[in-house]
């Protein structure tokens, strides 16, 4: 028997709607490469969603198109979030970060119509604009006053675009099934690959990671969301936040700048904020050095990365709670989150900050097990490390254009890449990882694309990357190599040889030789052995 509810798709839109009618007053507040401290509300900017909305059409845009974005975390891309996908477009977002050479590859790889792109990051869009071959113009956020020269081709400026336009659009009726928006994550091995979001994946996540247990948005919160919105949707904070009329604050181009993040946060009363912890670090360094207090903010989301336990303890002594989160690109992104059971709070506090350091237990939605290299599902004992696989409706099935076995194990569970260990009250904590890739700062760098840089030296014989703990990008690469008979390279020639091939970022800061790197039966290099002959190794 199938039960009498209304069944109102999920999508975007409801949920502009209802932020529009029920929160219209709550404000954002952005800083902006055009403005130090630009101030709109849900309604304006909804206002402008509309007459965005009535502008992408007249670009000629059609359902389904992607339509791109290369831009930091501002008043402007919210409107193009909740624009694009609301028309019933893809919002896909584009890691600037990222080599020219990926950036092409992505663009192309998702057939991106329009680019909207942050003044900043134009100069490199001219020189990579012959090799975007579907995209039709280029849209730069800013005012008329700051739009900069360019050779871009067919290009407009937003201000300009949506000045005019109706403040009314007959928003489609969508199925809740169809895409909103599209991620694409370096976190595999081979070119990065596309998370595809629906409506319906991306409602329930924001209803899953709203509630008291999880993020617990609310109207008397104000959040900042440090975690650029080009991955995985800033977290999915943007939705999150719309849903409790939650204040915003974007800082913009000034993530990792402590004392911006500070003086946004002591100036509109932050409470929360998420980020990855090279951001907290950066926020720490400024308060201990400037002796500054940040004394509205309470909570900070910490993720991307393990927390490091000198953070964690540092930001207590701030009054700053901090709370692990862990999930991945194609899970939305969220899937554990770290709030302790009452009893945990009366432990000592050593015992207590072992527990709070996990990554936390399953939020509503989202199944976990572990599982040995045969499938075998593991104890949650706190002891026996497995193979972290996770399955539910946020979730990625398939990545963008590939075949559903590229992501999904053959019960239909989907294999994280990370190694862990749960405790018998559900607190996970990764332990390993089986993907090989490096995360610095909160970013990937993927060890092949270094190593086969690397490989090109003619001295050398082979290459291999690891990644190695480091005090303020959590993990750097170093290159360990065999030299080639005969031949004498020395490090820091080896490095530079490598200035142009890879993003300057990805360069490692250390080389060092070997006679020989292991290998596993299948004649692979075995990271694993690496990894433990480099233990001692730190930045
Ligand atoms: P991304 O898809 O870029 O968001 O990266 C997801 C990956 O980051 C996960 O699969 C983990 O390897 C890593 N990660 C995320 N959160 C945590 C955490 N709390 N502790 C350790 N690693 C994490």
């Amino acid at each position: 028997m199938l039960g009498q509810m209304m069944d109102d798709a999920l999508t975007i839109t409801s949920l502009m709607k209802f932020a529009a009618r029920v929160f219209p007053d709550t404000e954002i507040v952005s800083v902006t490469g055009d403005n130090p401290r630009h101030r709109s509300t849900f309604g304006e900017a909804f206002t402008r969603v509309h007459q965005l909305a009535n502008a992408l059409a007249k670009l000629g845009c059609a359902p389904g198109d992607r339509i791109a974005t290369l831009a930091w975390n501002d008043y402007r891309h919210f409107e193009l979030y909740y624009g694009i996908s609301s028309s019933g477009y893809v919002c896909h977002t584009i890691n600037p970060r990222l080599f020219p050479e990926q950036i092409s590859y992505i663009a192309n790889h998702a057939e991106d119509q329009w680019v909207f792109v942050d003044p900043v990051f134009v100069p490199m869009l001219e020189q990579l604009q012959d090799a975007l071959t579907t995209v039709r113009g280029y849209v730069i956020l800013t005012s008329k006053a700051a739009m900069p020269e360019t050779t871009l081709k067919n290009v407009r400026c937003y201000e300009e675009l949506i000045e005019g336009e109706s403040e009314n659009f007959d928003w489609p009726e969508l199925d809740e099934n169809s895409a909103c928006s599209l991620c694409y994550t370096s976190g595999t091995t081979g070119n990065p690959k596309g998370v595809l979001y629906s409506h319906r994946s991306t409602v329930l996540h924001s209803l899953g990671t709203n509630s008291k247990a999880t993020l617990g948005l609310a109207p008397d919160e104000t959040i900042m969301p440090v975690v650029p919105m080009f991955h995985v949707n800033a977290w999915g904070c943007v939705y999150g936040a719309a849903m409790a009329g939650t204040k915003l604050v974007f800082p913009g181009p000034k993530m990792g700048d402590g004392e911006t993040l500070a003086a946004l946060i002591n100036e509109e009363s932050v409470t929360f904020a998420m980020g990855v912890p090279t951001v907290w670090l950066a926020l720490l360094n400024y308060l201990q050095e400037s002796g500054s207090k940040v004394e509205t903010l309470q909570r900070l989301v910490v993720g991307g990365a393990a927390c490091p336990r000198s953070l964690m303890e540092a930001m207590d002594t701030y009054g700053v709670a901090m709370h692990v989160g862990w999930g991945m690109t194609e899970m939305s992104p969220l899937g554990t989150y770290n709030t302790l059971l009452p009893w945990m709070n009366d432990l000592p506090e050593q015992e207590k900050l072992d527990y709070r350091l996990k990554a936390g237990r399953l939020i509503y939605g989202v199944e976990m097990r572990i599982a040995s290299e045969d499938g075998k599902e593991l104890p949650w004992d706190g002891k026996t490390p497995g193979r972290l696989q996770v399955r539910g409706p946020w979730v990625c099935k398939s990545y963008y254009k590939l075949d559903q076995s590229d992501a999904h194990l053959p019960d239909g569970w989907f294999d994280t890449g990370d190694v862990a260990t749960i405790d018998q009250y559900g607190f996970m904590q990764i332990t390993d990882r089986t993907k090989d890739v490096i995360k610095s700062g909160g970013e990937w760098i993927s060890s092949i694309d270094v190593e086969n840089a690397a490989m090109g030296h003619e001295d050398v014989a082979e290459a291999a990357v690891i990644g190695v703990p480091h005090p303020k990008w959590t993990e750097r690469p170093l290159l360990i190599v065999v030299k080639r008979p005969g031949s004498d390279p020395q490090k820091n020639d080896l490095l530079a040889y490598l200035d142009g091939k890879i993003a300057k970022w990805w360069i490692p800061e250390d080389c060092v030789f070997v006679d020989e790197i292991p290998h596993t039966a299948t004649g692979k290099m075995s990271k694993k052995d690496l990894r433990d002959m480099f233990n001692d190794y730190s930045y």
